[in-house]
């Protein structure tokens, strides 16, 4: 089969390897969309070493249809199509964390037997863990199913941080991220959504989609200000920061929320950030982490953001922005690393 194998940094190569065969418990699934993840950037960019040495395959946000069942699967079928939540996040299953549902906190997440483990979604085939393995109704497009990854987030996000009691929500960023957690909160009673970007071009589709009411471009407005501006001088009940990176971006996040209000960080940084304590003392700010999927209460988030899809609450597509043949996955990681230029929201790779 053809995959693409990362080397490190920008060299990508689509490669033929051997298709994998599924073992206990696990399917092959023919993949059919993967989409590229800012976290997929990090090492792309240089900013952060691959847990794996090179090549590695990788490409968490996938879907695809069941090619092969291995032994004692029985509650999927050959043909079925299907969303796959990333195998990166598996935890041991064991410790205190993974046997309260919250995997996301374990200590050896990620590691299958004793190997580093991540799901494949740029390649033609991937072995996943049945349990991974989710049903997508007939009427969820792979697309769709590319977005569930981010949708699941926001789930998670908004289970710890609750919108729903008409709040005003700010979120900073305008990124998939951004978008899938608008359209979420406003699904889930959220009053009103302020989406503070650097540029217009997201921020509008934010908007025709649902997940924003108002925006702010940050390049033409300071975001503090305009944002005490749209809320009378109060500031938002809950900020959430989606950029993370090397930038300045959590005091900003902080700066735009209410006395007593609460920030709630998604964004991965790879640099210390500087906040202004004294402002977050003033105003008493809660402030917490919300560190990818899992579950909640008990319930898949996952499987909570399947049911949003599925039922038309939320609105996938015009969140996926371009296609790229698995040959050209080169093009699609360039289009996704310079959005300025490409105006890519999520980028999808179909092999
Ligand atoms: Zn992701
Ligand atoms: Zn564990």
């Amino acid at each position: 089969m053809k995959a693409a194998r990362f080397y490190g940094g920008k060299d990508i190569r689509v490669e033929d390897i051997p298709t994998p065969t599924p073992g206990p418990g696990e399917v092959l699934v023919k993949i059919k969309a993967g989409g590229v993840c800012g976290s997929d950037l990090h090492n792309y960019r240089g900013n952060r070493q691959a847990r794996f040495t090179p090549p590695w395959e990788q490409g968490h946000e996938l879907g695809g249809e069941i090619a092969a069942l291995g032994h004692g699967v029985t509650s999927l079928k050959v043909g079925q199509r299907v969303g796959i939540e990333g195998e990166h996040l598996i935890g041991c299953g064991k410790c205190r964390h993974c046997t309260e549902g919250q995997s996301q906190l374990c200590a050896d997440r990620g590691m299958a037997g004793g190997h580093l483990h991540a799901s494949h979604g740029f390649s033609e085939y991937d072995v996943c863990k049945a349990t991974n393995v989710h049903p997508l109704p007939d009427h969820v497009s792979f697309d769709a199913a590319v977005l569930l990854d981010c949708y699941a987030c926001a789930v998670h996000t908004l289970g710890r941080t609750p919108v729903g009691g008409n709040e005003t929500l700010a979120i900073v960023g305008a990124g998939a991220i951004a978008l899938t957690l608008g359209q979420v909160a406003k699904a889930w009673g959220a009053k009103r959504v302020i989406m503070v970007g650097t540029r217009r071009h997201p921020l509008d589709v934010a908007v025709r989609c649902g997940a924003a009411d108002d925006v702010v471009v940050a390049r033409e407005a300071d975001p503090a200000q305009a944002v005490m501006k749209l809320t009378g001088g109060e500031g938002a009940d809950v900020v959430v920061e989606t950029v993370g990176g090397s930038e300045q971006v959590l005091g900003v996040a902080m700066s735009l929320a209410r006395r007593g209000g609460t920030a709630s960080v998604m964004g991965v940084f790879n640099q210390p950030q500087a906040i202004d304590a004294s402002m977050a003392m003033t105003r008493e700010l809660t402030v917490r982490w919300s560190n990818s999927l899992s579950n909640w209460k008990g319930v898949s988030e996952y499987a909570t953001a399947m049911g949003l899809v599925a039922d038309g609450r939320v609105q996938p597509e015009p969140i996926i922005t371009h296609h790229f043949p698995l040959e050209r996955i080169s093009e699609a990681f360039a289009a996704a690393e310079d959005k300025r230029t490409s105006n890519a929201i999520r980028v999808v790779v179909n092999a």
